[in-house]
């Protein structure tokens, strides 16, 4: 299909702050085209290039990336954060994943839906333009992003039913269900978590349901009954607050680590020692006793947010894991705004589920997408308390979710079967819903 409709996440801002972030954090794989033009630009030691090893490695046959210097930035990038492909030869000169982070774009019929990596801090912090004035730039990326036959691709399944089969629909009853998911979110009369339990209740629902005659206008009546029972289901402002049971503890935990983990290339040299590392840290998290192990973090993250408050890591305490466990201050509009922003982009722009997540349908990946809430307040709590704080700030949040998103829906060690297995045992328990309201209070 030609020159899909860009459908674009209308609620937010971004514009690049040269925080080198992206050039230190990502591997960037180029294409073979790329990289003949690459080593076609003659780069030499009087550009600052350290000609020690080639700017180009091979990962496997036919496969290449931009290699590293010895501190984990792009070896293009230079002592002022900028790229020097970009000062020399300009922006289309540039590996198009370069040029197009932190977008990403994702297929829908006869749209082209568009979100946004949370892993950028701008993105984040919601700075600079609205994505609504990029309109003219985000088209022409997206029509070299995405070759036309791949519009063609069907809608996720909407989830599969044991006796029924998968159960599947049009793109245009898809959308009806992602409008649907992004009004709920969109209603701030309510804290976060009760509009999260609410669209988790109403899922429950659509995972009994089969949708082979339920479409256009009566999916629409469909929507709008679960809607309101959901609303029925869970009151405006008494959130149920249960323990999560041992089980959905341990699994969540875990799923704790996975999401904080950080492979960069110069943890990846390090080889058997950062195993090893990761090794020791997940039996830590397994166990749930003493101190949280501190993991490899991110730079950027560390740059745009700090590791403490005043910004002096000296005088950071440790975590145990029994003190996250506590009541901690955290219903703020501000956290909510970032909470509510985060899921509606990623529900606007179909980055959740489908090809934009391991393949999972919508309602798998929904409930992964729900987890991201009770993981980012984990983190925020572990920050807040190696802090000395019993509140939770913003920045704590914007930290946190800023290292869990870097991960969602790219890390293979979440999107593994026995992690995606984990989710929906999760969600068979009901301890997504108990994670939720015990992580909000
Ligand atoms: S992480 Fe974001 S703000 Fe920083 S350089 Fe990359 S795109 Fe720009």
């Amino acid at each position: 299909m030609a020159n899909p409709t860009l459908k674009l996440p209308v609620i937010q801002n971004w514009s690049c702050h040269n925080c080198g972030g992206c050039c230190r954090e990502h591997l960037i794989e180029i294409t073979e085209e790329e990289k003949r033009r690459i080593e076609q630009q003659g780069w030499q030691v009087s550009d600052g290039i350290s000609m020690e090893r080639p700017v180009i490695q091979k990962i496997a046959h036919g496969r290449y990336r931009l290699a590293h210097q010895d501190d984990g930035a792009c070896v293009f990038l230079d002592e002022q954060g900028l790229c020097r492909i970009h000062a020399k030869f300009g922006e289309p000169a540039k590996p198009l994943a370069c040029r197009v982070y932190p977008y990403a774009y994702h297929p829908a019929g006869n749209r082209l839906a568009v979100s946004l990596r949370f892993s950028c801090p701008s993105v984040v912090q919601n700075l600079g333009q609205p994505v609504m004035e990029q309109a003219g730039t985000l088209q022409n990326l997206g029509s070299q992003v995405v070759a036309e036959k791949k519009t063609e691709t069907a809608a996720p399944l909407i989830h599969r039913d044991s006796q029924h089969g998968p159960q599947q629909t049009e793109w245009s009853d898809f959308h009806r269900f992602l409008e649907a998911m992004d009004a709920a979110f969109a209603d701030d009369t309510v804290h976060f978590a009760v509009r999260l339990m609410r669209v988790l209740s109403w899922m429950d629902l659509v995972a009994q349901s089969q949708f082979q005659t339920i479409r256009g206008a009566k999916l629409d009546d469909f929507l709008e009954l679960v809607s309101n029972a959901s609303v029925k289901a869970q009151p405006d402002n008494e959130l149920p607050v249960h323990r999560p049971s041992r089980m959905g503890r341990v699994m969540f935990r875990l799923m704790t680590a996975q999401f904080a983990r950080h492979d960069t290339e110069a943890a990846v040299r390090a080889g058997l020692g950062h195993r090893f590392g990761l090794l020791t840290a997940a039996l830590k998290f397994t166990t749930g006793l003493g101190t949280i192990p501190v993991l490899n973090g991110s730079a950027s993250v560390a740059k745009a947010f700090g590791s403490t408050d005043d910004g002096d890591s000296t005088s950071r305490q440790t975590a145990r894991f029994a003190a996250v466990e506590r009541e901690f201050f955290c219903r703020q509009p501000e956290i909510d705004e970032l909470l509510s922003r985060y899921f509606r982009v990623k529900i606007q722009g179909i980055h959740f589920c489908g090809p934009a997540h391991y393949n999972t349908t919508l309602i798998d990946g929904f409930h992964s997408l729900a987890l991201v809430y009770p993981v980012v307040m984990w983190w925020s709590r572990v920050r807040a308390v190696r802090n000395g704080r019993s509140m939770v700030t913003l920045t704590d949040v914007q930290a946190a979710l800023a290292t869990v998103d870097h991960n969602f829906g790219y890390s293979p060690a979440l999107g593994n079967y026995s992690a995606l297995h984990r989710v929906s045992l999760l969600a068979k328990l009901k301890q997504i819903t108990a994670l939720v309201g015990w992580y909000s209070r």
